[in-house]
């Protein structure tokens, strides 16, 4: 499998762009190796510089939920690219997608932005205002963009305020930051009663970390307590949102939030954020209220109109059925085939997100993903590479299944996968 064209312009990316890539994960550092440069994207599959065609399971991380290069979605772009790429003001096209994603929701009122961060940072100041408090409760291994006050997980134990992952995020940011661990409701309790709680942010579904799941009353619990501390409850539903269900985790495990941030599939491939919730909290946004909160090119009317594409589709409730069975029967086969290895495997899904965790038996929590084997990852990820399946470039991503997969193609891939397997077991890989 030829890769020479990707390999050189990775070379004269580096020159100009940090580490090649305008988003870090896609360097390939986690897995080794050269990242693909890719040319063009259809149905369920990506083809990169040098010709080679993939099975992908990244799907821009997330947004294409329909499969890549969607008709409808590119129609509809062209058809309002050719009226004007943006105004700077109102459009038919912003109210009518506002009005798809209450439907499709349930929230009262939303604001549309450019990226999920932009919706992580701007729903935060708004639980902030709307409280009157400072201090926020973020999970170990949840990941809300590059929000300075996300780039926070545990200092020392959940008790502890935060201490910054990156360079550049202020001590007084960090501070304002409290890290729970993922599926604990008591480490939250503990901090809601130490400190003045604004909010919980919490990806419903953790799919920053691989994948893991909520524990069964997990989530409820976690309303209860927001409830009876009066904090807000901000779902990210950056991943979640239009993908575990028409109205997302809100929907699926029937909890409501008091915000919502959405952000990957509302744009349908587009730049496009958002984040919504109750009307008495959204009125508090400008102009309507004193939280500022502006941007140029939000509500842009071609992003606009992929997301309206892209919601009507999934009106659809069969995409739903679709992903959420193609998304089994590839967790199940991936079990079956690790297990004849004698593989010690976790293997986490729901709906069309799923994730193989190598080398241990159970992943609830950041603590318990951060013992997966990454090695034995990245070697998978290579060998699925030559059987043409591409799959996210880190064990701590997710696997995303699309409608425009079908059980032929679930099939080619755990082909792929016993193949792969045999392989770094010929190599002694697999001890
Ligand atoms: C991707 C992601 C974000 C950040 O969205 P960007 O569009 O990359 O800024 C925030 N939250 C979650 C849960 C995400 O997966």
């Amino acid at each position: 499998m030829a890769n020479e064209k990707s390999k050189s312009l990775f070379e004269k990316a580096q020159l100009m762009i940090p580490g090649g890539v305008n988003s870090p994960v896609r360097a390939f550092k986690a897995v080794g190796g050269n990242p693909l440069f890719i040319s063009k994207a259809s149905g369920c599959r990506v083809e990169d510089v040098d010709g080679n065609s993939y099975i992908d399971y990244v799907g821009s991380w997330g947004p294409m939920v329909l499969g890549h290069n969607n008709d409808a979605i590119r129609e509809a772009v062209i058809k309002a690219a050719q009226n004007g790429l943006s105004f700077g003001a109102p459009t038919e096209a912003e109210v009518l997608l506002a009005d798809k994603i209450t439907q499709f929701t349930g929230i009262d009122m939303v604001r549309m932005v450019n990226s999920g961060t932009e919706a992580v940072m701007s729903a935060l100041r708004l639980a902030r205002a709307y409280t009157k408090r400072d201090k926020i409760i973020k999970f170990e291994g949840n990941y809300h963009g590059h929000v300075d006050s996300m780039l926070v997980k545990a200092g020392s134990g959940a008790l502890t305020t935060g201490q910054a992952d990156s360079l550049g995020v202020g001590m007084n940011v960090a501070a304002d930051t409290l890290v729970a661990p993922y599926n604990d409701l008591g480490a939250v309790e503990a901090l809601m009663q130490k400190y003045s709680v604004a909010c919980a942010i919490i990806e419903p579904v953790a799919a920053n970390m691989g994948i893991v799941l909520p524990d069964e009353g997990y989530l409820a619990g976690l309303r209860a307590l927001c409830d009876k501390y009066g904090a807000l409850l901000v779902f990210d539903e950056v991943i979640t949102g239009f993908r575990l269900a028409k109205g997302g985790a809100q929907e699926y495990f029937n909890v409501k939030a008091d915000l919502a941030t959405y952000g990957k599939i509302i744009g349908g491939g587009m730049p496009v954020g958002a984040y919504g919730g109750k009307r008495e909290i959204m009125e508090l946004i400008s102009p309507l209220g004193p939280v500022y909160q502006a941007g140029t090119l939000s509500g842009n009317p071609v992003a606009m109109a992929a997301g309206i594409a892209q919601l009507e589709a999934l009106e659809n409730g069969d995409v739903y059925n679709s992903i959420g069975q193609l998304g089994g029967a590839l967790a199940e086969g991936l079990r079956e085939i690790t297990k004849k290895f004698g593989l010690e495997v976790c293997v986490n899904q729901i709906g069309s997100l799923a994730c193989v965790f190598f080398g241990i038996e159970s992943a609830n929590s950041y603590a318990s993903v951060k013992l997966a084997d990454t090695g034995l990852y990245a070697q998978f990820f290579s060998k699925m590479l030559q059987e043409g399946v591409y799959l996210a470039p880190s064990q701590f991503e997710a696997m995303f299944v699309s409608f425009a997969h079908s059980q032929d193609d679930i099939d080619a891939t755990l082909q792929a996968a016993r193949n792969a397997l045999k392989k770094l077991k010929e190599e002694g890989a697999l001890q």
